[in-house]
């Protein structure tokens, strides 16, 4: 079962799925979690670790149906060549979670996503069609378009800033646009679209669709995340890089504290992670707040090359800071209403905590990183990636730990290459004839699907900020109105 953060109420994960946000404004969260089988599952194939955890953590689902999605998800026509690979270096190794359609982690979560919100509706009696309404930074519109366009009964309607997101991001979530799939870039930041897409959740009514968010904050996005650390974790043991009496850290460039609270989740179940370490860009918030107990989000937003980690308000973070006040919600209410009217909140528990460590790298660093990994080892990292091993080097020189550490990779080089271009000193042009260039002058192999997604390219659509409340209130209602016609 799973609960609420901010009130003592409990539902089944199926209706949190369909909720994304609980009722109160809370989070979802597991509120009794079973340790698993780990012995079992050394040696395992993707395919079989993922449906042990979606089993363990989605309780009202069937076993069996689980089974069959996370095999119609997590097989090599989706993910080439596989859903996950790990790259041991010397001491760390590389979690490559880019194998997916739109190269990015996002990948791994929302191309279930959409099944598991098809099943959720199954088992709670709705009937129909989704409308996601999602904000996003780059790589989430991609990986929802990608995900939620299979089933052709499904709208779909992203907001990205007009500022900040690469051209191939742009180019990529452009070229999803049909009758069902709307694609609009606001002039603003990422906290602009996500406070719009807020809005929308709570004054639109709809009759016909059911507004769905593809945004971390559903538990849906969660669970597929799980799996990929408890399968790093017997995978690793089983290639030898640790043994049965180690524990394992994890570094993650961190933006809205999904991908490493799924890490969290992979220790509570039974993964012996010994830290995990949190990898903050040049929008530190999170870093600042590991470090002195004081989450403070009046801040500037710094547009950086790791654009998926701009962010101020992280709205994962809420699911931790109910487990360090010991599920308090009265607390926690009290806590995330105070951040909310002042902007900043003190929680000491968090500072005092010995689980997690935090850093940051600088945009300097970046570019350092990423050159210094490709000639040390040949291995090209992205910007997100790059800030991870970057935190990585000053977590070794402050603690001399040695335990092994998984960088966790979350995105294609490719779909960054200016930045990329940049730290090695090539210069860029255009995006087609840049990334050929970049995969041979680096070695690296280039996956078919990047150059099909630069093939084509369809017109963007802008909404000024201060429209496209009014706008999108409209698309809706035309949705909502239409179904009953056949639309
Ligand atoms: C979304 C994203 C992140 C940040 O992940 P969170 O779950 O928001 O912390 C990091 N890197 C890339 C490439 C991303 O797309």
């Amino acid at each position: 079962m799973v609960k609420s953060t901010r009130e003592n109420l409990q539902t089944t994960p199926s209706k949190a799925i369909l909720d994304g946000l609980a009722k109160d404004g809370g989070l979802y969260v597991f509120n009794k979690l079973k340790e698993l089988d780990l012995a079992s599952l050394i040696g395992a194939d993707y395919q079989k670790v993922a449906a042990t955890v979606f089993k363990t953590l989605l309780s009202d689902f069937s076993g069996c149906t689980l089974k069959r999605l996370v095999q119609i998800t997590y097989n090599d026509e989706l993910f080439k060549p596989a859903p996950v690979s790990i790259q041991d270096v010397n001491g760390y190794g590389y979690l490559n979670l880019y194998h997916g359609n739109t190269f990015a982690f996002k990948d791994m979560a929302l191309s279930i996503l959409p099944k598991l919100v098809a099943e959720a509706k199954n088992i709670n009696e709705v009937h129909v069609p989704n409308l996601v309404v999602t904000a996003t930074s780059g790589d989430t519109g991609s990986a929802a378009l990608s995900g939620f366009s299979t089933d052709k009964k499904n709208y779909v309607i992203v907001l990205y800033p007009t500022v900040g997101v690469s051209k191939f991001q742009e180019l990529q979530m452009n070229n999803f646009k049909n009758d069902r799939l709307h694609v609009y870039a606001v002039d603003g930041n990422f906290d602009d679209c996500q406070n719009i897409v807020k809005e929308l959740f709570q004054t639109v009514q709809t009759k016909n669709v059911q507004l769905t968010s593809a945004n971390s904050i559903n538990i849906g996005r969660i669970v597929p995340q799980v799996a990929y650390y408890v399968y790093t974790y017997v995978t690793a043991l089983a290639h030898g890089f640790i043994t049965e009496n180690d524990s394992i850290n994890f570094c993650v460039p961190t933006g809205n504290f999904g991908n490493i609270y799924a890490a969290y989740l992979a220790n509570k179940l039974g993964v012996p992670v010994h830290k995990l370490i949190i990898a903050s860009n040049k929008n530190d918030v999170i870093h600042q707040f590991f470090e002195t107990g004081e989450y403070k989000i009046e801040r500037t937003l710094h547009k950086t090359m790791s654009p998926s980690m701009d962010i101020i308000i992280s709205s994962n973070l809420e699911r931790y800071i109910y487990d360090v006040l010991g599920g308090n919600y009265q607390k926690l209410k009290q806590k995330m209403t105070e951040l909310k009217s002042t902007g900043v909140s003190t929680i000491e528990e968090v500072k005092n905590q010995d689980l997690f460590y935090s850093n940051a790298t600088s945009e300097e660093e970046t570019l350092d990183v990423i050159q210094s990994e490709f000639k040390e080892t040949g291995i090209l990292l992205d910007p997100h990636t790059a800030v991870a091993r970057g935190v990585y080097e000053k977590y070794k020189e402050e603690t001399e730990d040695d335990t092994y550490t998984v960088i966790v990779s979350t995105a294609s080089p490719f779909k960054f290459s200016d930045s990329v271009q940049k730290a090695l000193g090539l210069e860029s042009g255009d995006l087609l004839d840049d990334i050929k260039q970049l995969a041979e002058y680096t070695n690296t192999p280039l996956d078919e699907r990047v150059l099909e997604t630069l093939k084509t390219s369809k017109k963007k659509e802008e909404l000024k900020k201060e429209d496209a409340l009014s706008f999108l209130k409209k698309v809706i209602g035309d949705i909502d109105e239409n179904q009953n016609t056949g639309y």
